[in-house]
């Protein structure tokens, strides 16, 4: 019996959701008395993967199969479903990303598993049942559910668990291999563009946003030199994508991306409830808005009233100073 833990990666790295999900993976692990193991798929820096022993991974299988060097759903479905049967894992540990979850459906069905979305906190454990706790409703509400299906999934939302390396361990590094078919391989990108800028916006510590305060696409070098010197993502409201402000790529809420920065700075965001629906379980909201009414102030730790065009070039030489 194990955990498995599926890594995510991207440029080479690993992702710091997947640090996340190694290191609930790690504790989760450590009440079940057993150890857990990791599945990463694709070209990743074998320094990267080593250091996952420091968060409690003793072994981290690789499948370097060139074709799944961009995501295919079926595919990664396959090999982590023949891991877990490697390593009989009991429990499965993923990131509630885009990747992630559509991954975790697809193995539940495949491996008739029961499977948790959107967990945000360690479970508790009474015999072969796991109780855990999941986010619900765009982050309005909290959900307990009991997982006691034999083999248990679990899908972890970003940032809702602490990275704290556990030792000083390099995890073993053994390669996998998942014999697939043409059709696991159905759909594999001919070519993929790189959506976001030098940060990649569903994995930005900070991000900074602009709504249609910004007036234009004129005014958003103030969001990008913002971004630039905090070494933050930019994003954007819905409508400032609608009218080709900005690419659709960046647009955050309830019908956009889901995102979990450790800060979201919103410039010229009114906070209606289908933006917020994205970007609340962020760990710090900062808004700037001439209206003190906005609504969006409701939901911040920080507020700012002010004019865009007055406070954020401020912000702006302060960041540089920094
Ligand atoms: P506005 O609501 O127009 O707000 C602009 C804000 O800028 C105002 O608060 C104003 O006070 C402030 N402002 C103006 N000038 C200045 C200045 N000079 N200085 C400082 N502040 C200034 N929206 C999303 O963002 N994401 C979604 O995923 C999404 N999904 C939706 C799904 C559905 C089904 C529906 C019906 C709507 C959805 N929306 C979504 C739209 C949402 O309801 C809001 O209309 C939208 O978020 C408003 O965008 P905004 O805040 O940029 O614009």
């Amino acid at each position: 019996m194990s955990v498995l833990v599926f890594i995510e990666c991207a440029d080479g790295k690993v992702k710091k959701s997947s640090f996340e999900a190694a290191c609930y993976g790690q504790q989760v692990a450590a009440s079940l008395g057993t150890e857990i193991v990791a599945i990463a798929i694709g070209e990743v820096a074998t320094e990267e993967l080593k250091s996952l022993g420091k968060y409690g991974a003793a072994k981290v299988l690789v499948d370097e199969e060139p074709r799944l060097k961009d995501y295919v759903s079926q595919a990664y479905t396959k090999v982590v479903a023949a891991a877990a049967e490697k390593e009989n894992a009991s429990v499965i540990i993923l990131s509630n990303t885009n990747i992630g979850s559509g991954i975790g459906a697809r193995l539940a069905a495949r491996l008739q598993a029961c499977y948790a979305a959107n967990v945000v906190a360690l479970p508790e454990i009474s015999g072969d049942t796991l109780k855990v706790k999941k986010s619900v409703f765009s982050g309005k509400a909290f959900a307990e559910e009991n997982l006691s299906a034999s083999t248990k999934i679990i899908a972890i939302k970003k940032n809702s668990i602490e990275v704290k390396e556990t030792g000083s361990g390099e995890a073993a590094i053994e390669t996998f291999t998942t014999a697939l078919t043409d059709a696991d391989l159905n759909g594999v990108p001919q070519e993929t563009v790189r959506a976001t800028g030098d940060v990649l916006l569903t994995e930005a510590d900070i991000v900074v946003s602009g709504g249609r305060g910004m007036r234009g696409p004129e005014n958003w070098h103030l969001i990008e030199d913002l971004a630039k010197a905090l070494g933050a993502a930019t994003a954007c409201s819905k409508p400032v994508a609608d009218v080709g402000w900005r690419p659709h790529h960046e647009h955050v809420g309830q019908t956009g991306i889901t995102i979990s920065p450790n800060l979201y700075i919103a410039v010229g965001i009114s906070g209606a409830i289908q933006h917020l629906a994205g970007v609340n379980s962020s760990k710090v909201i900062v808004v700037i808005n001439k209206d003190p009414e906005a609504p969006f102030f409701k939901a911040a730790d920080y507020g700012i009233v002010g004019d865009i065009f007055e406070v954020v070039p401020k912000l702006i030489e302060e960041a540089k100073a920094l």
